[in-house]
């Protein structure tokens, strides 16, 4: 059976668990289900990080769970789920699932297609990615339940693989991403068998869905310690089946200082519990190719505009043949690079079209940070950084003196 561990073992603070995960977890036990916090706030939870979000596992169904709750829709059509709404917060919560392991459930290479199946707990807790994520916090009596010794490993910062993590991996290869970005976020390692059969396998990860692979790749440059996750990557060759540039743009001059910079400053604002723009993210892993194409493509004879442009479409159709960036996320990309073109040659006049632009202040962000790395002139840059943050009457005064 598993460990069950009181307040004392697991450390967690109920004050610092959300109280609307605690009223899905009471009125689902007053009505005789069980249920629990799990996965990723109870991992955050016992390491003193503060959760992203608040999941509760339970063996009520989705028609059981729905109707006690004002505020509440079954969400999913294979596997159902129930979100439960608290004003801002959404309280997702799930019926114990087993792992699919019929044979016409996967793919030729083992890979997951369906999942759908309700299970007990311990089903629920085996087909689960890690040890660490595979943790059932009881708000009521304040226990952890833990089937594979996941608080061992938190407290050793061990990121372990339930099972075999071949097996897993075939099942899954998101997974390999999965181990790579938590042992960063939790400054631990990944243990060694289950790191072991990474690099030999990590061509899988091109038979997952663009999309799929876009949403972790995204979580994993927004883990706070993005820079790690991605030398991680290329050291174990994930990198080749979704940023396939990021060699060629290590290659440029400057190219691996300048991504360098830019996730630097996503690591900081992630750490300071701001947000982090997808768009401004790509734009600056993508840019120094995207910048020698234009370049290029100057010196071929095209005019400025029209050379940026076409470097930038070939750049982000290279990019979404292995990992989709969502259209809006290009069309925001674009017009951060765009802009990058209507500085060098602004006027007066044009400076007050540029002010209009939505992605303005991202791209004098962008901006700074090409000063940063010394691409552009640093005075300039901070000139257009002063406009941006200048109340409407001084602009006019800043526009008239611009030369
Ligand atoms: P985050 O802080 O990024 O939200 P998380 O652990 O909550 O981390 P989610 O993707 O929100 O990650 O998933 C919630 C839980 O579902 C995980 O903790 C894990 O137990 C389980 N899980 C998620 N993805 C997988 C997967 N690919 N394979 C197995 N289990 C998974
Ligand atoms: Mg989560």
């Amino acid at each position: 059976g598993p460990e069950r561990l009181s307040r004392d073992k697991h450390g967690i603070d109920r004050r610092n668990v959300s109280r609307h995960a605690i009223k899905v977890c009471e009125v689902l036990r007053h009505e005789g289900f069980d249920a629990y916090i799990v996965g990723g706030a109870v991992r955050d939870l016992i390491v003193g990080l503060v959760p992203k979000d608040f999941d509760v596992a339970t063996n009520a169904t989705p028609n059981q769970v729905k109707p006690l709750f004002r505020r509440a829709r079954i969400i999913g059509k294979r596997f159902q789920l129930v979100h439960v709404v608290f004003g801002q917060e959404i309280i997702e919560t799930s019926t114990f699932r087993a792992n699919a392991s019929a044979d016409e459930d996967t793919d030729e290479h083992g890979r997951i297609l369906r999942d759908n199946l309700f299970g007990t707990q311990e089903e629920d807790a085996a087909r689960r990615d890690f040890a660490l994520n595979a943790l059932y916090y009881d708000p009521i009596n304040e226990e952890v339940i833990d089937y594979h010794r996941g608080v061992a490993d938190l407290k050793k910062r061990v990121v372990r693989m339930i099972g075999d993590p071949e097996k897993r991996y075939r099942e899954d290869p998101v997974r390999m991403l999965r181990a790579l970005r938590f042992a960063a976020k939790l400054d631990g390692t990944i243990d060694p068998a289950t790191r072991e059969p990474i690099a030999r396998m990590s061509s899988l990860i091109e038979n997952v869905p663009a999309s799929r692979l876009f949403d972790e790749m995204l979580k994993l440059l927004t883990c706070g310690h993005a820079m790690d996750c991605l030398r991680q990557m290329q050291s174990v060759g994930l990198h080749h089946g979704m940023l396939p540039l990021i060699d060629l743009i290590f290659a440029e001059e400057g190219g691996e200082e300048f991504v360098e910079l830019a996730l630097a400053r996503t690591d900081a604002r992630v750490r300071a519990g701001k947000t982090v723009s997808p768009s401004f993210l790509f734009a600056a892993l993508l840019w120094k190719l995207v910048n020698k194409r234009w370049q290029e493509n100057r010196a071929a004879g095209e005019h400025t505009a029209q050379a940026l442009m076409s470097a930038a479409d070939s750049v982000v159709e290279e990019q979404t043949r292995k990992l989709a960036i969502q259209r809006r996320f290009q069309a925001d990309m674009r017009e951060i690079w765009f802009m990058q073109a209507r500085f060098e040659h602004a006027n007066a006049k044009s400076i007050w079209r540029m002010l209009e632009q939505p992605r303005f202040r991202a791209a004098v962000d962008f901006l700074q940070l090409r000063a940063e790395a010394r691409e552009v002139d640093s005075v300039q840059a901070q000139w257009w950084m002063d406009l941006a943050d200048a109340a409407d009457a001084d602009r006019a005064e800043m526009i008239e003196a611009y030369q």
